[in-house]
């Protein structure tokens, strides 16, 4: 086996890992759903959610997408995650789990991916638009017509009663909006939208096209190991550190200054299928801050290094806050930009 083949098998053995449990953990979901049901409260918006949604919230909802990873295509498309996620226990019905596995079957190798890639489906909530990028663009290393910024297109697409575009395979408008109130959390979440290139010595490098070599690429920080420096021990994966909502952060803690500076956010601007996009790109100012001062250390059997301080630790808190209130804000625009 080559080390670029070892590479790829030991980064697909990381992903199918770290699928479940990916993206903002359900914490932070919740918490970007809850936002959005307090601002809707009393709009059109709301009564539409309601009737598409049932007695569900979108703080419910706003983890649905995650849930349906305990999907397995490799076991016959089978749910086998029953009992493991709390979250997800109000979607573990008979009713519940066939929706989770029709979902995942349309959307499995729908994407054209090869064989070794995760999922379509898992791929729709992140893309990796490198760090040196001012702005998300389709078409850069690491973007694709189904990552976060299309999906979000998509839902909204199914939405307003279009078809999706391929390759997305959205069968109506509840499953639209299950996906719709995931992905506008992880569109927030620094690590879903910028990435580090790295090269065998911990370098950041710039994937420009034509020299990109994927064995660079880091997935969102799943293969980036942080060392606590006041231990010395390595802990969690950097992605995870990213995913992980102090318990401030919860949705119980939405309080009516919370709610107030979700209502001030700034409303996005222009073409609604442009949306997306431009939420990427004010994520890409946070991943910066994000890999800011990160010294990453070599290439080691399966993954790089990197330390992190105290002080690292305090300096996500306040960017962490700032992005679910994004999401929040954002989901509830869309909704009542949808039905006014
Ligand atoms: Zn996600």
């Amino acid at each position: 086996m080559s080390r670029r083949m070892l590479r790829a098998a030991l980064a697909l053995l990381a992903a199918l890992s770290t699928t479940a449990a990916s993206a903002w953990g359900p914490d932070g979901h919740h918490t970007v759903g809850a936002l959005a049901d307090r601002l809707i409260a009393g709009t059109n918006a709301e009564a539409q959610v309601k009737s598409l949604l049932g007695g569900l919230t979108l703080e419910q909802a706003a983890v649905w997408a995650d849930c349906a990873k305990g999907v397995d295509p490799t076991k016959n498309y089978a749910y086998t995650s029953t009992g493991k996620y709390p979250e997800c226990a109000i979607y573990e019905t008979p009713d519940g789990e066939a929706a989770m596995i029709d979902y995942v079957k349309r959307n499995d190798t729908n994407c054209g991916r090869a064989a070794t890639d995760p999922s379509c489906h898992t791929q729709y909530h992140y893309t990796d638009e490198a760090i040196q990028r001012q702005r998300y663009r389709l078409g850069d290393v690491g973007t694709n017509n189904f990552d976060v910024v299309a999906a979000i297109s998509a839902t909204i697409h199914v939405l307003k009663g279009d078809p999706a575009p391929a390759p997305f395979d959205i069968k109506d408008k509840r499953e639209a909006l299950l996906l719709l109130s995931h992905f506008a959390g992880d569109i927030t979440q620094p690590l879903h939208v910028g990435a580090v290139y790295l090269d065998p010595t911990g370098k950041i490098i710039d994937p420009a096209a034509g020299t990109y070599d994927p064995a660079t690429g880091t997935q969102g920080g799943n293969l980036v190991q942080t060392i606590r420096v006041a231990t010395n021990h390595t802990s969690e994966l950097l992605h995870a550190t990213w995913d992980d909502t102090p318990a401030v952060l919860h949705a119980d803690h939405i309080d009516a200054a919370w709610l107030a500076k979700a209502r001030a956010e700034p409303k996005t601007r222009g073409d609604i299928y442009g949306w997306s996009a431009d939420w990427a790109s004010t994520t890409m100012t946070q991943a910066r801050l994000a890999f800011k001062g990160l010294q990453f250390g070599p290439f080691q059997g399966k993954d790089w290094t990197v330390p992190i301080t105290g002080r690292y630790d305090d300096s996500m808190a306040p960017i962490k806050k700032r992005q679910l209130t994004a999401g929040g804000a954002r989901l509830a625009q869309t909704l009542m930009a949808v039905w006014p």
